[in-house]
This record gives structure tokens, C-alpha cells and sequence, in this order.
């Protein structure tokens, strides 16, 4: 079996929805070698070479898939936790067992524009977070220089869905919130 152990190392509350937990898990081994057939196998994850992260949802789940561990985030309780774990080390092993027939892909899939992010902002250009303008703090969010929470608008009541929203397009990139 190409990985044979998938470990959970660490449960934590989400750091937006305290209903859900996000954990940490760490493979038997380095599965680095897998990620080019990986990135066909998932066809709409994205593969970002430079960072080292392959990130895919899984039903309202974010799965960053690192050379020597796996985060993953959203789920709902301890029992999703493992569920999941063993849905990444099956998926995992389906690929390997299938490498002869999968065209290993190395390119990086669109990633999420500055613009993406800007839809989900409050769009008051405060200059609260350190920047002038909502369209400037995308950018800074585009390119892992800010984290989401600095918006300090974006965690005000009513803003739930947005802020959910913007932390999906950072994790998707492949930066932790
Ligand atoms: S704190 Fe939020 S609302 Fe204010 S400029 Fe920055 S991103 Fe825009």
C-alpha cells in the first residue's frame, strides 16, 4: 500500500465557527512524488507548486493536502474527523494504485483573483486593517500577506457568510487563517 498510516495529530475549534473543528493529520510518508497525478486525479483542486499544497473541498470541508500532512477544516465533530482522514488515505491510495494510467499534470489550476476576494468585503475603504482601500487588503489576502481577521468590519455580526466566504478562497490558496 502506497501510504499505509494517515494520523490525526490535533483537533481544534474552527477559528471562525466554533460549531466546527479543524484538525491536523501526518502521513506514514512523503507522498510529494504523488501530487503531479493527484492534481489530475482531484480535477478541481488547486495546485500550487510553489507552496507545496494541494486544496480541494469536500462538501463544506477545506482539505489542504501538504507533502507529509493533510488540514483539514469545517468539520463537525470527531467522528467527521476520522471519517474524513480515511476518505483522504483511500483517496490517496486510489491514485497511487492508478498512477499508470493518470497523466501527471504539474500546472497550477486558475488561482482566486484579488477581485474575488473584494465581492465579499465590506467595501467601505475604513483603511482600519493598515490599508487604504478594501481592494488593497485583496490584494494583500491574494498574496498570504494579511489574514482575513484583520478586516475588523468583516467580523461584525451580519457578516458571517462573507467572512466564511473569504476564508474559503485563503485556504483554498493554501495559506492557514
Ligand atoms: S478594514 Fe475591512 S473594510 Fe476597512 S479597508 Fe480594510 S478591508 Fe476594507
Amino acid at each position: 500500500m502506497y501510504l499505509e498510516n494517515l494520523d490525526l495529530n490535533f483537533i481544534q475549534p474552527c477559528t471562525t465557527d466554533s460549531n466546527r473543528i479543524r484538525i491536523r493529520g501526518s502521513f506514514s510518508r512523503n507522498i510529494e512524488d504523488l501530487f503531479p497525478y493527484l492534481n489530475t486525479y482531484l480535477k478541481t483542486g488547486i495546485y500550487n507548486q510553489k507552496a507545496g499544497t494541494l486544496t480541494f473541498n469536500y462538501g463544506p470541508k477545506i482539505i489542504i493536502i501538504y507533502k507529509e500532512e493533510v488540514a483539514v477544516s469545517k468539520l463537525l465533530n470527531e467522528t467527521d474527523a476520522f471519517e474524513t482522514l480515511d476518505y483522504i488515505k483511500n483517496l490517496i491510495n486510489d491514485c497511487a494504485d492508478k498512477r499508470e494510467e493518470i497523466i501527471p499534470n504539474e500546472e497550477m489550476r486558475k488561482l482566486p483573483s484579488p477581485i474575488d476576494v473584494y465581492e465579499f468585503l465590506p467595501k467601505i475603504n475604513c483603511g482600519k486593517c493598515g490599508v487604504a482601500t478594501c481592494l488593497a487588503f485583496s490584494t494583500k489576502l491574494i498574496n498570504g500577506t494579511f489574514k482575513p481577521n484583520r478586516c475588523v468590519h468583516l467580523g461584525e455580526r451580519g457578516n458571517e457568510k462573507n467572512k466564511e466566504e473569504v476564508e474559503k478562497i485563503v485556504l483554498m490558496i493554501g495559506y492557514d487563517i
